[in-house]
């Protein structure tokens, strides 16, 4: 599993996706590639939009175009998260953590934990190559269970 990438190895893995599926290769695709890059954590397609607007105008259809490229070629995953708007996050050169996601309010929390970690990591499957990771936990964040327990 690799945690340091450049933005360089980023860049090549997705040119070459471009090339293969006949994709144009635009400025603006790598212009938001490169934004995802700099930025930690989940993001929404209209947040990313509205960061890329000083820096570098893009349309909103193509952040939301080049949000599925990035997605159909594994660098970025877009989180099961309950009722929100989709909310993506990048699989490269993120520290590996999971997510406690409420099923209420949809809030996200982090949370790293050494041991599964290494368990997953001394796992070996056959023919299999796996890149990174996610794990999810369902159930009620503190506001949501303090708030039911009032009704
Ligand atoms: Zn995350
Ligand atoms: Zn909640």
């Amino acid at each position: 599993m690799k945690e340091d990438l450049t933005f360089e190895a980023v860049k090549e893995v997705f040119t070459n996706y471009l090339q293969q599926k006949k994709h144009r290769k635009t400025p603006e695709r790598f212009a938001i590639l490169k934004q995802i890059f700099d930025n930690e954590g989940h993001f929404d397609a209209e947040s990313l939009y509205n960061h890329m607007q000083n820096e570098y105008r893009v349309s909103l259809a193509t952040v939301y175009n080049t949000l599925d490229l990035l997605l159909d070629c594994g660098l970025l995953v877009k989180h099961p998260f309950a009722g929100q708007t989709s909310q993506f996050e990048k699989t490269f050169g993120n520290s590996i953590h999971h997510h406690l996601i409420c099923t209420k309010c949809g809030s996200i929390k982090e949370f790293s934990d050494k041991k599964i970690r290494t368990a997953i990591q001394s796992k070996t499957f056959s023919g299999f190559e796996s890149s990174h990771y996610s794990l999810y936990l369902y159930g009620l964040c503190k506001k949501c269970k303090s708030q039911q327990k009032k009704k």
